[in-house]
């Protein structure tokens, strides 16, 4: 690699480009020109950067000085002051008026690669997305060559089982358990699936993840693929990510070009084929039978589960179904080895874990820390407080389904045990941040207003239950909610959990059980009192949101 004095990165999320980073980083490129000084500066378009409220970003390293968010005519001044006469800029910089380097994530990651912090993302809003020579330089391929050349498909299995690796979609399942069960499924076909229907809202990592280093999860496919005896695979993908499927798709031919991909990879016996799929739209699709369904070409409603996927699968095949973020960690695993993943995180969940932080902070967007973090150190350290200096009153993890987490277990260690122990879940790494002016009525009510309108229908209890349940929270917010509604609610709740076909009946009951365990006197004050102590319902003479 040409070595350079200064690297420049632009963040090229959807966002970023809405603002104008396409025409940011074409004036840096003429502002280096016009001073001679661009064979010396690297100057790149990258996936997230991680930080969402100064968009497009632009860093600059070794200084690892973010700024943002920068237009067009701010370009003049930070390269002739950062890259000319190599001053920071100050004026440019990120609101938070900091140099990047107190910023823990960005100084692991300053100037060099990979990061010692970082295994998902290691790569992420440092190379260009669309480059696989500079996937190839930071170690990229080396995981898959290893596993080709030296190892049998158990030893693949058994690195992957003695991680410790647990699935990143929600349920925490042994990856490498799921990953036996499938070798060990007897058939003429198997595929490998990897779930991109990233549908919680709130969610937005596995996006990222594919827009910023999308080879990754080729070359995580490919080795699952060895490892379980399957020769194709699909990537079922959210619709609405068009940047994250315009990048997959170059990375599929770039890899296919190089012999990464398709007919006998690493001149191997060795061939695998790699699909893409967009999905129409539909929020149950993320779920695995669904989703199954869905690339069969049929209508996305789940199955009846068992048979489980791991026999009876895509095509009535074994098939290997993993999560994105899964997937991200597999060939940094095969490469380092699974000691070295066990070594990172807590005992029972190795390794680290990827967050999307939004609502009422002060920094929202993505961040990758060990497992075991509170949620106490996820605001202070990487959202940087409560905004306007509110105090904390509850998170949601993991999306509309997820757990509601009050203050008082703002200091359980984040992790799959800690958190099943304290009974609440994990989920899948959604982090909505609510303050002291959040109303539990209403943000339980917009929550059953996104299950009745997403459930599929083909059951009973989620069918008519998640549409009960949001017509009784909204008499509750209107005012004419009585006692005996929290009794109702409890008892769909449990019917949802009991009864449910699939996993979104299931969990939809979650939050409304969670709201009735820890704020039930804020719930019947609406009842009792006519008062929502928020300020947000209906009686409160306010708009209400769902
Ligand atoms: Fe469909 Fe809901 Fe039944 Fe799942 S639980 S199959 S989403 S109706």
């Amino acid at each position: 690699m040409k070595a350079y004095r200064s690297m420049v990165l632009v963040s090229s999320d959807p966002l970023s480009m809405e603002r104008g980073a396409r025409q940011v980083f074409e004036r840096i490129q003429q502002e280096l020109n016009l001073r001679g000084i661009a064979d010396e500066v690297s100057l790149t378009m990258v996936g997230d950067l991680g930080r969402h409220d100064a968009l497009p970003l632009v860093i600059v390293y070794p200084e690892a000085a973010i700024y943002g968010p920068v237009n067009e005519q701010d370009v003049p001044i930070l390269v002739e002051e950062h890259l000319y006469k190599g001053r920071i800029a100050s004026d440019l910089l990120a609101s938070s008026r900091e140099l990047s380097g107190k910023i823990a994530w960005l100084n692991a990651r300053k100037g060099t690669l990979p990061a010692e912090n970082r295994i998902v993302l290691q790569r992420a809003g440092l190379i260009d997305p669309n480059n696989i020579e500079e996937y190839i330089i930071h170690d990229g391929f080396e995981a898959l060559g290893k596993v080709i050349s030296e190892m049998k498909p158990q030893d693949v299995i058994d690195s992957v089982t003695h991680s410790g690796l647990r699935g990143r979609g929600g349920a925490g399942f042994p990856t490498g358990l799921k990953w036996k069960f499938v070798a060990g499924a007897k058939s003429d076909q198997k595929y490998v699936v990897c779930n991109a229907d990233e549908s919680e809202p709130g969610t937005f990592k596995d996006r990222l993840i594919l827009e910023g280093d999308p080879f990754l999860i080729l070359e995580a496919m490919t080795i699952a693929g060895y490892a379980v005896g399957a020769s194709e695979g699909y990537i079922y993908i959210r619709g609405e990510y068009a940047l994250a499927r315009q990048r997959l798709e170059a990375a599929i031919l770039a890899a296919k070009e190089m012999g990464f991909l398709g007919k006998n990879i690493f001149n191997s016996d060795f061939s695998f084929e790699l699909h893409l799929h967009s999905g129409a739209g539909a929020y149950i699709c993320g779920e695995e039978t669904a989703l199954l369904e869905s690339i069969e070409g049929n209508r996305g409603e789940p199955r009846p589960r068992p048979p489980y996927p791991t026999t009876n699968g895509l095509w009535n095949r074994p098939t290997l179904i993993n999560n994105v973020e899964t997937l991200a960690n597999i060939p940094a695993i095969l490469r380092e080895g699974p000691a070295w993943f066990k070594s990172i995180g807590t005992p029972g969940s190795p390794g680290t874990k990827v967050y999307t932080i939004l609502g009422n902070v002060n920094i929202t967007g993505l961040i990758e820390v060990p497992m075991g973090i509170t949620l106490r150190e996820v605001i202070s350290i990487y959202a940087k407080g409560m905004k306007n200096g509110a105090n904390f009153k509850l998170a949601q993890t993991g999306g509309s389904s997820g757990s509601i987490i009050p203050a008082s277990l703002q200091d359980t260690p984040m992790d799959f045990d800690s958190y099943n122990k304290a009974g609440v879940a994990l989920g899948s790494g959604a982090l909505l941040i609510c303050d002291e002016n959040t109303c539990v009525v209403d943000l339980a009510k917009v929550l059953m207003n996104f299950f009745r309108v997403e459930s599929c229908g083909k059951c009973t209890p989620c069918r008519i239950g998640n549409q009960r349940a949001y017509e009784i929270l909204d008499q509750i917010s209107e005012g004419i909610g009585t006692l005996s509604d929290l009794d109702d609610l409890e008892s769909i709740s449990d019917n949802l959990y009991q009864l449910s076909n699939c996993g979104l009946g299931q969990t939809s009951g979650t939050p409304i059980k969670d709201v009735l365990k820890y704020f039930r006197a804020e719930v019947e004050a609406h009842i009792r009192l006519k008062v929502c102590p928020s300020g947000i319902c209906a009686m409160s003479g306010h708009k209400i949101h769902a």
